[in-house]
């Protein structure tokens, strides 16, 4: 197997359904942008529905030869498929700043990552089968094994797209499951077809992973109620989530969603305020805010609001703006697409109209849209009660813990907040308060360990990323019972 090509400009234009290279059925394609330059820089094809049935049907098939492969076996070809991503650092990290606007030290943080996923998938284990002598029959043995659940849907965002693609593929063929994958239209290359090169390369049989490139509002629907796959694993909004849960739940296929958020950032009055300025900063312009755990809303006591709002300036001042596909000393990228820019536009815009006060940026040129700062914020503002997910730092003033915890949990989200406080006691507490599925304390929001749940509560998603957790979701557990001496069934004489 000769190595990938990886480069921007390599050939990007066929699916990967059975281990073949295909067109897609109906010959269309769609022009993928380096956003920095807003110029189109490569092709993928526009896959069909004919096309996810054809990848299903792979998937399918199979299914049970990739199950029944010893893990031992397996472990080896996730273990190449972790070599050929480790020896690629360079051409992935060019690949995400190209169709991504990553900046290197991000690409570095997304890769190692990405690689942390497969490396977890590889010791991802269900429970060994146990065996419980029955409660209620003598003489009967209950068996309780783990199977694969069989064919997984991916559908993966653009934000984190190698990452965010790989946290599901790795566990679910690890695990003896076989993929479907379909990544975000902005990001088609490092969310799904450079998997599928890899994989290729990896030596993953034929049909074990599969890649469908196409747009989710044509063919979401049939990755989502194809009646083949047992799980749809769905990164992205809330609303399109939902419409995946209901799309799955025809085929009672179970929704595993990580979704939207809206993450508080408290700070109360006895921090070290540059420590949590600079926490705060990196929190919110890191990848330009468009992480799903990143500060939406900075909660400060008012006691220290105005020291803090003007050490946030300096840090969102500090930042070096610029096309990572070209320059490694960019901090400070694009956002990902028009829309996303038109919508923190029409955010900021919304918010200053309702009394906030603009100390920097509020600016948008091309797909850059500079660091903003926003104070004398309140919870109802445009920026603080959406999830702009972007470069935007709206700074609302508190007077005490509860008042802190009232707006903190006053959203629909419910996935990553932090608690700055220098009362370990006093920080439990209010961590304890806020309604979330992660919460770190004397941190900024983004965070992401394999040995711990990754997940929201209320609308951000349903189920648990990594170890235990995800093992839980792809894997089936089967109650299998031995009868010994024959049972009496007493209406028989
Ligand atoms: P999105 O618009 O919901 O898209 C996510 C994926 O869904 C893309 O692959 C998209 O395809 C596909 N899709 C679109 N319409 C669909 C449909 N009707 N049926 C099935 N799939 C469909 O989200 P995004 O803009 O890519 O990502 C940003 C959102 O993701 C934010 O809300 C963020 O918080 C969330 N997110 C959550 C997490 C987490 O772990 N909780 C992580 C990252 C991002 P197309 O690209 O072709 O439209």
């Amino acid at each position: 197997m000769s190595a990938p090509t990886l480069e921007p400009q390599a050939d990007w234009n066929q699916l990967y359904i059975d281990g073949e290279w295909r067109d897609a059925t109906g010959g269309e394609t769609i022009p993928v942008e380096n956003p920095a330059k807003q110029e189109v820089f490569t092709e993928v094809p526009a896959g069909t529905e004919a096309d996810v049935d054809a990848a299903y049907e792979a998937a399918e098939a199979a299914q049970s030869d990739w199950a029944a492969t010893p893990r031992a076996e397996r472990n080896e070809i996730v273990q190449n498929l972790l070599d050929e991503l480790n020896a690629r650092f360079e051409e992935v990290a060019g690949l995400l700043a190209t169709e991504a606007g990553t900046p290197g030290y991000r690409a570095m943080g997304e890769f190692a990552t990405a690689t942390g996923d497969v490396e977890m998938a590889l010791e991802l284990e269900p429970p060994e089968e146990e065996v419980r002598p029955s409660p209620s029959v003598d003489d009967k043995d209950n068996h309780i094994v783990y199977e694969p659940v069989g064919v997984v849907g991916v559908i993966s965002p653009w934000n984190f797209p190698l990452h965010l693609s790989l946290r599901a593929v790795a566990p679910a063929i690890a695990l003896g499951n076989t993929v479907v994958l379909k990544p975000a239209t902005d990001t088609p290359i490092t969310g799904g077809l450079l998997i599928a090169k890899l994989c290729e390369a990896a030596g993953v049989p034929d049909g074990v992973v599969n890649v469908v490139t196409g747009r989710g509002s044509e063919i979401g629907d049939r990755i989502a109620n194809h009646p083949t796959p047992r799980v749809v694993s769905f990164t992205g909004s809330t609303s399109v989530g939902k419409g995946v849960a209901e799309q799955a739940g025809k085929n009672l296929a179970l929704p595993a969603l990580e979704l939207g958020g809206n993450a508080p950032f408290i700070v109360t009055d006895d921090v070290d305020l540059e420590r949590a300025a600079r926490a705060g900063a990196f929190g919110s312009f890191f990848h330009q805010g468009q992480v799903c755990i990143s500060i939406n809303r900075h909660l400060v006591h008012e006691s220290v609001y105005d020291e803090y709002v003007d050490l946030l300036v300096d840090h969102a001042e500090s930042l070096v703006i610029g096309d990572p596909s070209e320059n490694e000393d960019v901090t400070f990228g694009p956002v990902q697409n028009e829309t996303q820019r038109d919508d923190l536009v029409e955010f900021i815009e919304g918010s200053l109209e309702d009394g906030a006060t603009l100390e920097t940026g509020g600016e948008a040129d091309g797909l850059f849209v500079e660091p903003t700062v926003l104070s004398d914020c309140t919870n109802d503002m445009p920026t603080a009660c959406n999830e702009h997910f972007g470069p935007v730092a709206p700074v609302i003033p508190f007077s005490d813990d509860d008042e802190a915890i009232e707006l903190a949990n006053d959203t629909e989200y419910g996935l990553s907040a932090s608690v700055f406080c220098e009362d370990a006691e006093r920080a439990r507490d209010l961590a304890d308060r806020v309604e979330a599925g992660m919460v770190h304390i004397n941190d900024q929001p983004i965070n992401e360990d394999h040995n711990a749940p990754f997940g929201g509560v209320k609308q951000s998603g349903l189920g648990r990323y990594h170890g235990e957790w995800i093992t839980q979701e792809l894997t089936e557990p089967k109650w299998i019972s031995v009868q010994g001496e024959e049972r009496d069934y007493f209406v028989f004489e």
